[in-house]
Protein backbone atom coordinates (compact mmCIF):
# COMPACT_ATOMS: atom_id res chain seq x y z
CA UNK A 1 0.00 0.00 0.00
CA UNK A 2 1.04 3.22 -0.51
CA UNK A 3 2.38 6.03 2.36
CA UNK A 4 1.29 9.01 0.48
CA UNK A 5 -0.61 10.11 -2.01
CA UNK A 6 -1.01 13.27 -4.06
CA UNK A 7 -4.47 14.41 -5.19
CA UNK A 8 -4.94 16.45 -8.76
CA UNK A 9 -7.74 18.10 -7.96
CA UNK A 10 -9.69 20.68 -5.87
CA UNK A 11 -12.95 21.63 -4.21
CA UNK A 12 -14.93 18.20 -2.69
CA UNK A 13 -13.67 15.69 -4.81
CA UNK A 14 -10.35 16.84 -2.97
CA UNK A 15 -11.83 16.79 0.15
CA UNK A 16 -13.62 13.32 -0.64
CA UNK A 17 -10.02 11.89 -1.36
CA UNK A 18 -8.33 12.85 1.39
CA UNK A 19 -10.96 11.59 3.70
CA UNK A 20 -10.34 8.32 2.16
CA UNK A 21 -6.69 8.06 2.42
CA UNK A 22 -7.13 9.11 6.04
CA UNK A 23 -9.29 6.13 7.30
CA UNK A 24 -6.41 4.09 5.25
CA UNK A 25 -3.72 5.79 7.12
CA UNK A 26 -2.22 7.56 3.89
CA UNK A 27 -0.79 10.58 4.09
CA UNK A 28 -2.06 12.78 1.36
CA UNK A 29 -0.65 15.76 -0.67
CA UNK A 30 -2.99 18.87 -1.44
CA UNK A 31 -1.95 20.81 -4.84
CA UNK A 32 -3.81 24.35 -5.31
CA UNK A 33 -3.95 27.08 -7.32
CA UNK A 34 -2.67 30.56 -5.49
CA UNK A 35 -6.46 31.48 -5.85
CA UNK A 36 -7.46 28.21 -3.69
CA UNK A 37 -4.17 28.90 -1.16
CA UNK A 38 -7.39 29.36 1.49
CA UNK A 39 -9.77 26.03 0.03
CA UNK A 40 -10.93 23.29 2.80
CA UNK A 41 -8.81 20.72 0.69
CA UNK A 42 -5.75 22.53 1.32
CA UNK A 43 -6.43 22.77 5.00
CA UNK A 44 -7.66 19.07 5.11
CA UNK A 45 -4.75 17.63 3.51
CA UNK A 46 -1.65 16.30 5.38
CA UNK A 47 0.57 18.88 3.32
CA UNK A 48 -0.08 21.26 0.68
CA UNK A 49 1.97 22.49 -2.60
CA UNK A 50 1.16 25.56 -4.68
CA UNK A 51 1.51 24.49 -8.20
CA UNK A 52 0.51 27.82 -9.96
CA UNK A 53 -1.55 30.49 -11.22
CA UNK A 54 -5.16 30.57 -11.00
CA UNK A 55 -6.03 29.83 -14.76
CA UNK A 56 -6.51 25.82 -14.58
CA UNK A 57 -4.74 25.51 -17.54
CA UNK A 58 -1.52 26.91 -15.21
CA UNK A 59 -2.08 25.00 -12.41
CA UNK A 60 -4.84 22.21 -12.12
CA UNK A 61 -4.15 20.79 -15.82
CA UNK A 62 -0.13 21.70 -15.64
CA UNK A 63 0.68 18.11 -16.13
CA UNK A 64 4.40 19.27 -15.73
CA UNK A 65 3.52 21.19 -11.91
CA UNK A 66 2.09 18.35 -10.84
CA UNK A 67 4.46 15.44 -11.12
CA UNK A 68 7.42 17.87 -10.04
CA UNK A 69 4.92 18.42 -6.99
CA UNK A 70 5.02 14.54 -6.19
CA UNK A 71 9.07 14.74 -6.58
CA UNK A 72 9.05 17.35 -4.18
CA UNK A 73 6.21 15.55 -1.60
CA UNK A 74 7.89 12.04 -2.34
CA UNK A 75 4.03 11.08 -3.22
CA UNK A 76 4.33 7.59 -4.93
CA UNK A 77 0.69 7.76 -6.60
CA UNK A 78 -1.98 10.37 -8.18
CA UNK A 79 -5.29 10.46 -7.74
CA UNK A 80 -7.01 12.15 -9.93
CA UNK A 81 -10.68 12.94 -9.02
CA UNK A 82 -12.24 14.05 -11.62
CA UNK A 83 -12.76 16.72 -14.64
CA UNK A 84 -9.11 18.32 -14.90
CA UNK A 85 -7.05 15.41 -16.34
CA UNK A 86 -8.64 12.53 -15.11
CA UNK A 87 -9.57 11.51 -18.54
CA UNK A 88 -6.38 12.43 -19.97
CA UNK A 89 -3.84 9.22 -21.29
CA UNK A 90 -1.19 11.42 -22.17
CA UNK A 91 -0.99 12.39 -18.69
CA UNK A 92 -0.94 8.69 -17.13
CA UNK A 93 1.80 7.78 -19.81
CA UNK A 94 3.96 10.80 -17.80
CA UNK A 95 2.82 9.67 -14.45
CA UNK A 96 4.27 6.17 -15.51
CA UNK A 97 7.14 7.43 -16.85
CA UNK A 98 7.97 8.99 -13.55
CA UNK A 99 7.62 5.29 -12.13
CA UNK A 100 4.82 6.98 -10.32
CA UNK A 101 0.93 5.39 -10.14
CA UNK A 102 -1.84 6.71 -11.50
CA UNK A 103 -5.57 5.90 -9.38
CA UNK A 104 -7.42 4.84 -12.16
CA UNK A 105 -7.16 2.54 -15.70
CA UNK A 106 -4.49 2.57 -17.84
CA UNK A 107 -3.25 5.18 -20.25
CA UNK A 108 -4.53 2.66 -23.12
CA UNK A 109 -8.59 2.68 -21.81
CA UNK A 110 -8.31 5.73 -21.22
CA UNK A 111 -7.65 6.69 -24.79
CA UNK A 112 -10.02 4.04 -26.14
CA UNK A 113 -12.94 5.35 -24.15
CA UNK A 114 -12.00 8.99 -24.75
CA UNK A 115 -12.69 8.61 -28.49
CA UNK A 116 -16.36 8.35 -28.75
CA UNK A 117 -16.05 6.60 -32.31
CA UNK A 118 -13.73 3.69 -30.55
CA UNK A 119 -15.70 3.20 -27.48
CA UNK A 120 -19.06 2.84 -29.44
CA UNK A 121 -16.97 0.23 -31.58
CA UNK A 122 -15.02 -0.95 -28.81
CA UNK A 123 -18.31 -2.17 -26.85
CA UNK A 124 -20.06 -3.15 -29.64
CA UNK A 125 -17.55 -5.93 -30.35
CA UNK A 126 -17.81 -6.73 -26.94
CA UNK A 127 -21.65 -7.43 -26.63
CA UNK A 128 -22.67 -4.15 -25.74
CA UNK A 129 -26.18 -2.65 -27.31
CA UNK A 130 -25.48 1.07 -28.79
CA UNK A 131 -27.81 3.82 -30.39
CA UNK A 132 -28.24 2.77 -34.23
CA UNK A 133 -26.33 5.40 -36.27
CA UNK A 134 -23.52 5.73 -38.53
CA UNK A 135 -20.73 3.23 -38.28
CA UNK A 136 -17.58 5.69 -37.83
CA UNK A 137 -16.91 8.94 -38.53
CA UNK A 138 -19.15 10.52 -41.20
CA UNK A 139 -16.42 12.99 -43.15
CA UNK A 140 -18.77 14.96 -45.53
CA UNK A 141 -22.29 16.28 -46.03
CA UNK A 142 -23.51 13.61 -48.94
CA UNK A 143 -22.42 10.49 -46.50
CA UNK A 144 -23.93 12.13 -43.31
CA UNK A 145 -27.92 12.55 -45.26
CA UNK A 146 -27.35 8.80 -46.91
CA UNK A 147 -26.60 7.89 -42.79
CA UNK A 148 -29.35 10.25 -42.11
CA UNK A 149 -31.87 8.52 -44.14
CA UNK A 150 -30.76 4.89 -42.82
CA UNK A 151 -31.20 5.73 -39.41
CA UNK A 152 -34.41 8.09 -39.67
CA UNK A 153 -34.83 12.06 -38.18
CA UNK A 154 -34.24 13.03 -35.67
CA UNK A 155 -30.70 12.42 -35.50
CA UNK A 156 -28.08 14.12 -33.17
CA UNK A 157 -24.63 14.59 -34.86
CA UNK A 158 -22.14 13.93 -31.97
CA UNK A 159 -18.02 15.47 -31.88
CA UNK A 160 -16.05 12.38 -31.23
CA UNK A 161 -13.82 13.92 -29.15
CA UNK A 162 -17.27 15.68 -27.34
CA UNK A 163 -17.78 15.81 -23.33
CA UNK A 164 -19.43 17.95 -21.13
CA UNK A 165 -22.86 18.21 -23.43
CA UNK A 166 -20.47 20.14 -25.76
CA UNK A 167 -20.42 18.78 -29.57
CA UNK A 168 -23.53 17.53 -30.00
CA UNK A 169 -26.40 18.81 -32.61
CA UNK A 170 -29.64 17.82 -33.02
CA UNK A 171 -31.52 17.46 -36.45
CA UNK A 172 -34.98 17.26 -36.39
CA UNK A 173 -35.43 17.08 -40.31
CA UNK A 174 -33.49 17.07 -43.38
CA UNK A 175 -33.39 20.82 -43.45
CA UNK A 176 -31.40 21.12 -40.44
CA UNK A 177 -29.20 18.46 -41.04
CA UNK A 178 -26.43 20.81 -42.56
CA UNK A 179 -26.10 23.41 -40.50
CA UNK A 180 -25.81 20.79 -37.11
CA UNK A 181 -23.16 18.98 -38.70
CA UNK A 182 -20.80 22.08 -39.42
CA UNK A 183 -22.02 23.24 -36.09
CA UNK A 184 -20.99 19.94 -34.73
CA UNK A 185 -17.86 19.60 -36.41
CA UNK A 186 -17.12 23.49 -35.45
CA UNK A 187 -17.17 22.80 -31.68
CA UNK A 188 -15.17 19.38 -32.22
CA UNK A 189 -12.81 21.35 -33.65
CA UNK A 190 -13.01 24.70 -31.26
CA UNK A 191 -13.26 22.93 -27.99
CA UNK A 192 -11.37 19.62 -28.07
CA UNK A 193 -9.34 20.03 -31.52
CA UNK A 194 -10.96 16.95 -33.26
CA UNK A 195 -13.26 18.00 -35.71
CA UNK A 196 -14.55 14.36 -36.47
CA UNK A 197 -18.09 13.57 -35.89
CA UNK A 198 -20.68 10.98 -36.10
CA UNK A 199 -24.46 10.31 -36.26
CA UNK A 200 -26.94 8.40 -34.02
CA UNK A 201 -30.69 8.18 -33.63
CA UNK A 202 -32.25 10.70 -31.40
CA UNK A 203 -34.46 9.27 -28.94
CA UNK A 204 -37.71 10.65 -28.16
CA UNK A 205 -37.82 10.20 -24.29
CA UNK A 206 -35.54 8.06 -23.06
CA UNK A 207 -33.79 7.89 -19.30
CA UNK A 208 -30.05 8.24 -18.95
CA UNK A 209 -29.00 5.14 -16.92
CA UNK A 210 -25.71 4.57 -16.38
CA UNK A 211 -23.63 1.11 -14.95
CA UNK A 212 -20.83 1.41 -12.02
CA UNK A 213 -18.56 -1.33 -13.27
CA UNK A 214 -15.58 -1.96 -11.12
CA UNK A 215 -12.60 -3.67 -12.82
CA UNK A 216 -9.37 -5.70 -10.84
CA UNK A 217 -7.00 -5.03 -13.68
CA UNK A 218 -6.33 -9.23 -14.01
CA UNK A 219 -9.47 -10.04 -15.39
CA UNK A 220 -11.88 -9.53 -12.19
CA UNK A 221 -14.88 -7.59 -12.46
CA UNK A 222 -17.98 -6.57 -10.93
CA UNK A 223 -20.94 -4.21 -11.66
CA UNK A 224 -22.77 -1.68 -8.81
CA UNK A 225 -25.88 -1.31 -10.30
CA UNK A 226 -27.19 1.82 -12.12
CA UNK A 227 -27.85 5.27 -11.17
CA UNK A 228 -30.43 7.15 -13.21
CA UNK A 229 -29.20 10.70 -14.31
CA UNK A 230 -32.08 11.55 -16.40
CA UNK A 231 -32.61 15.48 -14.79
CA UNK A 232 -30.41 17.18 -16.76
CA UNK A 233 -29.61 21.10 -18.13
CA UNK A 234 -27.82 21.25 -20.46
CA UNK A 235 -26.86 17.43 -21.09
CA UNK A 236 -25.81 18.25 -17.32
CA UNK A 237 -26.59 16.35 -14.70
CA UNK A 238 -28.32 17.95 -11.90
CA UNK A 239 -30.57 15.18 -9.67
CA UNK A 240 -29.33 11.60 -9.50
CA UNK A 241 -30.58 8.67 -7.66
CA UNK A 242 -29.84 5.12 -7.43
CA UNK A 243 -31.51 2.73 -7.59
CA UNK A 244 -33.12 3.76 -10.50
CA UNK A 245 -36.94 4.04 -10.63
CA UNK A 246 -37.80 2.14 -13.97
CA UNK A 247 -35.35 -1.04 -13.97
CA UNK A 248 -36.45 -4.22 -11.95
CA UNK A 249 -33.83 -6.73 -10.30
CA UNK A 250 -33.76 -9.11 -13.35
CA UNK A 251 -32.86 -5.87 -15.67
CA UNK A 252 -30.51 -4.55 -13.28
CA UNK A 253 -28.86 -8.17 -13.51
CA UNK A 254 -29.21 -8.17 -17.40
CA UNK A 255 -27.69 -4.97 -17.99
CA UNK A 256 -25.07 -5.16 -15.01
CA UNK A 257 -23.80 -8.36 -16.38
CA UNK A 258 -23.13 -6.99 -19.90
CA UNK A 259 -20.99 -4.77 -19.22
CA UNK A 260 -19.04 -6.20 -15.82
CA UNK A 261 -18.35 -8.90 -18.77
CA UNK A 262 -17.22 -5.88 -21.20
CA UNK A 263 -14.68 -4.72 -19.08
CA UNK A 264 -13.44 -7.76 -17.68
CA UNK A 265 -12.60 -8.72 -21.13
CA UNK A 266 -10.72 -5.86 -21.84
CA UNK A 267 -8.62 -6.00 -18.43
CA UNK A 268 -9.97 -2.79 -17.21
CA UNK A 269 -8.48 -1.44 -13.99
CA UNK A 270 -10.72 0.63 -11.18
CA UNK A 271 -13.75 2.70 -11.55
CA UNK A 272 -15.82 3.23 -14.49
CA UNK A 273 -19.03 4.24 -15.91
CA UNK A 274 -21.15 2.80 -18.54
CA UNK A 275 -23.53 4.96 -19.97
CA UNK A 276 -26.77 4.44 -21.88
CA UNK A 277 -30.17 6.09 -22.83
CA UNK A 278 -32.88 3.71 -21.91
CA UNK A 279 -36.26 3.65 -23.30
CA UNK A 280 -39.09 1.34 -23.85
CA UNK A 281 -37.18 -1.86 -22.18
CA UNK A 282 -33.80 -1.40 -24.12
CA UNK A 283 -30.41 0.04 -23.33
CA UNK A 284 -28.31 2.06 -25.87
CA UNK A 285 -24.91 2.83 -24.92
CA UNK A 286 -24.03 6.15 -25.30
CA UNK A 287 -20.13 6.85 -23.70
CA UNK A 288 -17.83 5.18 -21.00
CA UNK A 289 -16.24 7.62 -18.48
CA UNK A 290 -13.19 6.22 -16.90
CA UNK A 291 -12.72 8.16 -13.52
CA UNK A 292 -14.85 8.42 -10.60
CA UNK A 293 -17.75 10.07 -11.18
CA UNK A 294 -19.83 13.06 -9.48
CA UNK A 295 -22.88 11.42 -8.45
CA UNK A 296 -20.55 8.09 -6.99
CA UNK A 297 -22.18 8.86 -3.57
CA UNK A 298 -25.46 7.62 -4.63
CA UNK A 299 -23.75 4.17 -5.57
CA UNK A 300 -22.07 4.26 -2.37
CA UNK A 301 -24.74 4.77 -0.05
CA UNK A 302 -27.02 1.87 -1.44
CA UNK A 303 -23.94 -0.34 -1.50
CA UNK A 304 -22.13 0.53 1.87
CA UNK A 305 -18.97 0.74 -0.26
CA UNK A 306 -16.06 3.15 -0.29
CA UNK A 307 -15.36 3.61 -4.07
CA UNK A 308 -12.83 6.13 -3.54
CA UNK A 309 -10.79 3.55 -0.94
CA UNK A 310 -11.36 0.69 -3.56
CA UNK A 311 -9.68 2.54 -6.44
CA UNK A 312 -6.58 3.20 -4.00
CA UNK A 313 -6.55 -0.31 -2.93
CA UNK A 314 -6.54 -1.81 -6.66
CA UNK A 315 -3.98 0.83 -7.41
CA UNK A 316 -1.89 -0.37 -5.23
CA UNK A 317 -1.89 -4.23 -6.70
CA UNK A 318 -4.70 -5.67 -4.03
CA UNK A 319 -7.14 -6.92 -4.43
CA UNK A 320 -10.93 -6.01 -4.68
CA UNK A 321 -12.40 -5.92 -1.14
CA UNK A 322 -16.10 -7.28 -2.64
CA UNK A 323 -17.17 -9.63 -5.26
CA UNK A 324 -20.58 -9.82 -6.86
CA UNK A 325 -21.68 -11.79 -4.56
CA UNK A 326 -21.44 -9.55 -1.55
CA UNK A 327 -23.03 -6.58 -3.75
CA UNK A 328 -26.16 -6.58 -2.23
CA UNK A 329 -28.60 -3.07 -2.37
CA UNK A 330 -29.91 -1.38 0.67
CA UNK A 331 -32.50 1.28 0.34
CA UNK A 332 -32.42 4.37 -2.27
CA UNK A 333 -30.17 7.48 -2.43
CA UNK A 334 -30.78 10.96 -4.37
CA UNK A 335 -27.72 13.72 -4.64
CA UNK A 336 -28.55 16.72 -5.97
CA UNK A 337 -25.83 19.05 -7.06
CA UNK A 338 -25.84 22.44 -5.25
CA UNK A 339 -24.18 24.92 -7.74
CA UNK A 340 -23.11 28.85 -7.33
CA UNK A 341 -25.62 29.87 -9.67
CA UNK A 342 -28.49 32.62 -10.07
CA UNK A 343 -31.93 31.45 -11.22
CA UNK A 344 -33.07 31.84 -13.82
CA UNK A 345 -30.65 32.03 -15.54
CA UNK A 346 -28.31 29.93 -13.94
CA UNK A 347 -25.73 32.57 -14.16
CA UNK A 348 -22.68 32.12 -12.45
CA UNK A 349 -22.67 33.28 -8.59
CA UNK A 350 -19.51 33.30 -6.91
CA UNK A 351 -18.53 35.87 -4.07
CA UNK A 352 -18.15 35.53 -0.35
CA UNK A 353 -20.18 32.77 1.83
CA UNK A 354 -20.97 34.99 5.23
CA UNK A 355 -23.20 31.97 6.68
CA UNK A 356 -22.48 28.25 6.07
CA UNK A 357 -24.44 25.82 7.65
CA UNK A 358 -24.56 21.86 6.80
CA UNK A 359 -27.73 19.51 7.39
CA UNK A 360 -27.55 16.86 9.22
CA UNK A 361 -29.29 13.82 10.79
CA UNK A 362 -29.85 10.06 9.95
CA UNK A 363 -28.77 9.43 6.74
CA UNK A 364 -27.85 12.81 5.34
CA UNK A 365 -24.34 13.48 4.15
CA UNK A 366 -23.15 16.54 2.93
CA UNK A 367 -19.75 16.93 0.16
CA UNK A 368 -18.98 19.90 0.28
CA UNK A 369 -15.60 21.88 0.54
CA UNK A 370 -17.21 25.25 1.61
CA UNK A 371 -17.11 26.98 5.13
CA UNK A 372 -18.37 30.36 6.83
CA UNK A 373 -16.28 33.48 5.43
CA UNK A 374 -15.18 31.19 2.47
CA UNK A 375 -14.47 33.01 -0.74
CA UNK A 376 -15.40 31.15 -4.16
CA UNK A 377 -12.92 32.31 -6.76
CA UNK A 378 -14.32 33.04 -10.40
CA UNK A 379 -12.08 30.61 -12.04
CA UNK A 380 -13.51 26.74 -11.76
CA UNK A 381 -16.84 25.11 -12.07
CA UNK A 382 -19.36 26.34 -10.18
CA UNK A 383 -20.34 22.95 -8.08
CA UNK A 384 -20.15 23.82 -4.61
CA UNK A 385 -21.51 20.73 -2.81
CA UNK A 386 -23.32 17.99 -3.09
CA UNK A 387 -26.38 17.03 -0.63
CA UNK A 388 -26.88 12.97 -0.45
CA UNK A 389 -29.45 11.49 1.36
CA UNK A 390 -30.14 7.73 1.78
CA UNK A 391 -33.92 6.02 2.76
CA UNK A 392 -34.76 2.53 3.46
CA UNK A 393 -37.03 2.99 0.26
CA UNK A 394 -37.81 6.31 -2.78
CA UNK A 395 -40.44 7.81 -0.50
CA UNK A 396 -38.29 8.06 2.60
CA UNK A 397 -35.44 9.51 0.42
CA UNK A 398 -37.84 11.62 -0.83
CA UNK A 399 -38.72 13.11 2.98
CA UNK A 400 -35.06 13.27 3.62
CA UNK A 401 -34.06 15.33 1.21
CA UNK A 402 -36.79 17.51 1.57
CA UNK A 403 -35.76 17.62 5.34
CA UNK A 404 -32.31 18.33 4.62
CA UNK A 405 -32.58 21.14 1.74
CA UNK A 406 -34.98 23.12 4.78
CA UNK A 407 -31.73 22.67 7.32
CA UNK A 408 -28.96 23.87 4.85
CA UNK A 409 -27.70 27.27 5.30
CA UNK A 410 -25.88 28.76 2.44
CA UNK A 411 -26.17 32.82 2.73
CA UNK A 412 -23.72 35.37 0.73
CA UNK A 413 -24.40 34.09 -2.69
CA UNK A 414 -27.07 32.20 -5.01
CA UNK A 415 -27.39 28.78 -5.19
CA UNK A 416 -29.19 26.03 -7.24
CA UNK A 417 -31.40 24.77 -3.62
CA UNK A 418 -34.42 26.62 -4.44
CA UNK A 419 -34.72 24.20 -7.93
CA UNK A 420 -34.34 20.92 -5.43
CA UNK A 421 -37.31 22.57 -3.35
CA UNK A 422 -39.81 23.52 -6.24
CA UNK A 423 -38.69 19.94 -8.10
CA UNK A 424 -39.58 18.36 -5.16
CA UNK A 425 -43.00 19.54 -4.96
CA UNK A 426 -43.64 17.94 -8.66
CA UNK A 427 -45.76 14.78 -8.70
CA UNK A 428 -43.50 13.27 -11.49
CA UNK A 429 -40.89 13.94 -9.40
CA UNK A 430 -42.11 12.32 -6.71
CA UNK A 431 -43.21 9.53 -8.95
CA UNK A 432 -40.16 9.26 -10.10
CA UNK A 433 -41.65 9.54 -14.14
CA UNK A 434 -39.27 11.37 -15.57
CA UNK A 435 -37.19 11.65 -19.12
CA UNK A 436 -34.11 12.97 -20.13
CA UNK A 437 -36.21 16.22 -21.31
CA UNK A 438 -37.96 16.46 -18.54
CA UNK A 439 -36.07 19.39 -16.85
CA UNK A 440 -35.91 21.51 -19.97
CA UNK A 441 -39.29 20.96 -20.55
CA UNK A 442 -40.23 22.01 -16.58
CA UNK A 443 -37.45 24.86 -16.81
CA UNK A 444 -39.21 26.03 -19.82
CA UNK A 445 -42.55 26.17 -17.94
CA UNK A 446 -41.88 27.15 -14.74
CA UNK A 447 -38.76 29.25 -14.62
CA UNK A 448 -37.29 30.07 -18.43
P1 LIG B 1 -21.18 14.13 -23.04
O1 LIG B 1 -19.94 13.32 -23.23
O2 LIG B 1 -21.06 15.52 -23.59
O3 LIG B 1 -21.70 14.07 -21.64
P2 LIG B 1 -23.09 12.06 -23.88
O4 LIG B 1 -22.89 11.28 -25.11
O5 LIG B 1 -22.78 11.38 -22.58
O6 LIG B 1 -22.29 13.45 -23.99
O7 LIG B 1 -24.58 12.59 -23.81
C1 LIG B 1 -25.01 13.49 -22.80
C2 LIG B 1 -26.52 13.59 -22.79
O8 LIG B 1 -27.01 14.01 -24.08
C3 LIG B 1 -27.24 12.28 -22.51
O9 LIG B 1 -27.33 11.98 -21.14
C4 LIG B 1 -28.60 12.59 -23.14
O10 LIG B 1 -29.34 13.44 -22.31
C5 LIG B 1 -28.24 13.37 -24.39
N1 LIG B 1 -28.08 12.46 -25.57
C6 LIG B 1 -26.92 11.90 -26.00
N2 LIG B 1 -27.11 11.09 -27.06
C7 LIG B 1 -28.44 11.13 -27.34
C8 LIG B 1 -29.28 10.48 -28.32
N3 LIG B 1 -28.80 9.65 -29.25
N4 LIG B 1 -30.63 10.75 -28.27
C9 LIG B 1 -31.14 11.61 -27.34
N5 LIG B 1 -30.38 12.24 -26.40
C10 LIG B 1 -29.07 12.02 -26.39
Amino acid sequence: MFDKILIANRGEIALRVVRAAREMGIHSVAVHSTADADAMHVRMADEAICIGPPPSSHSYLSMAAIISACEITGAQAIHPGYGFLSENAAFVQAVEDHGLTFIGPSAEHIRIMGDKITAKDTMKALGVPCVPGSDGGVADMETARTVAEEVGYPVIIKATAGGGGRGMKLARTADDLESAFRTARAEGKAAFGNDEVYIEKYLGRPRHIEIQVFGDGKGGAVHLGERDCSLQRRHQKVFEEAPGPAIDQPTRDRIGKVCADAIARIGYSGAGTIEFLYEDGEFFFIEMNTRLQVEHPVTEAIFGIDLVREQIRVASGMPMSFTQDDLKINGHAIEVRINAEKLPNFSPSPGRITQYHAPGGLGVRMDSAIYDGYRIPPYYDSLIGKLIVHGRDRPEALARLHRALGELIVDGIDTTVPLFNALLAEPDIQSGDYSIHWLEDWLARNIG
